[in-house]
């Protein structure tokens, strides 16, 4: 089960960006790309972008080109192909099947209905309570694939956010790895994916920092390396919501990528120079990639615009 490295690959830092391609990006998922691209360069690393578009009834088609357009206007250069989950569905479902034979996945027939009243997890999800975890009740049919966790603290350390720790079971309790709909979880394939392309560093929204100890899970279960992880803070709109296709975040604009890359720097806590006001696409990257320092970037879980 354990990921295939060269050797080359496995000494050297892998970054990624990983956006679902459910609307053009906005500035809050700018924040992800730079973050995680100068990261990597200044590492010497490769960068690489992967598409998910693992939840199928959230995809916008045309979306995912829309990405690749934006980012290339804003002067972002990814290494190699772009991987979309869509084609990766088999590698997932060998996964789930292994975890099933070796006893970690069970079926689940609970409804959302019926597990309204359980406490709710960090994320806001609901902690599942374990009903099916020893059979499915009687005359139910399954509907979901669930991961039979145990209780112990996974603890890591955050680049950004500092040292970080959660109790899985205790937390979400056994999570969704193929969801009722019939759609891999997104906790599984980000995993799955991480480990397949030999990732070595994640760079990316705070809004995740609730996920990494589910995926440190799995990947301890299938054998997978460990992760670096950094967290970035979040930009939210006056409401304290996250910018998203949702909450109406307007889409990058590609006729100005300056401003906004410039903007996206100081967010990061980076000091563009004040000639950069005026400066080009080029002048901004090299200044960005000469003096890119992680160590400035604010601990804050989100930041408001
Ligand atoms: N696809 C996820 C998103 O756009 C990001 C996944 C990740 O970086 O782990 O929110």
């Amino acid at each position: 089960m354990t990921a295939i490295h060269s050797p080359l690959s496995s000494s050297m830092y892998v970054g990624r960006f990983a956006p679902s391609p459910t609307g053009p990006l906005h500035f809050g998922s700018l924040i992800a790309a730079l973050g995680s691209c100068l990261e990597a360069r200044r590492q010497k690393g490769r960068w690489i972008v992967r598409m998910e578009d693992v939840d199928a009834p959230r995809t916008i088609s045309g979306a995912a080109d829309i990405i690749l357009r934006q980012l290339e206007a804003f002067g972002f250069e990814w290494d190699g192909p772009v991987l979309y989950q869509s084609t990766r569905l088999n590698r997932y479902r060998e996964v789930l099947e292994d975890l099933i034979a070796r006893g970690y996945a069970y079926p689940c027939a609970c409804t959302r209905a019926e597990m309204a009243d359980a406490p709710f997890a960090r994320d806001g999800s609901r902690r599942y309570a374990g009903t099916c975890r020893n059979g499915l009740p009687s005359g139910r049919e399954p509907r979901a694939w669930r991961l039979r966790t145990e209780p112990g603290d996974i603890s890591f350390v955050d680049a950004i956010q500092g040292a970080c720790h959660e109790d899985v079971f205790a937390d979400t309790g056994d999570f969704v790895l193929l969801r009722a709909d019939g759609q891999f979880a997104y906790q599984l394939a980000v995993v799955v994916d991480d480990a397949a392309q030999g990732v070595t560093h994640v760079v990316r929204g705070a809004d995740l920092l609730d996920s990494t100890a589910r995926q440190i899970y799995l990947q301890r279960l299938l054998g997978y390396p460990a992760l670096h992880y950094a967290h970035l803070p979040v930009a939210v709109n006056k409401q304290n919501e996250k910018l998203s296709k949702q909450t109406k975040a307007d889409a990058l604009d590609v006729r100005l990528p300056a401003p906004a890359l410039r903007a996206a720097l100081s967010f990061l806590g980076q000091r563009p120079p004040v000639d950069l006001v005026t400066a080009s696409l080029r002048e901004i990257w090299d200044w960005a990639s000469e003096h890119w320092d992680m160590a400035h970037v604010t601990r804050l879980r989100t930041i408001q615009l």
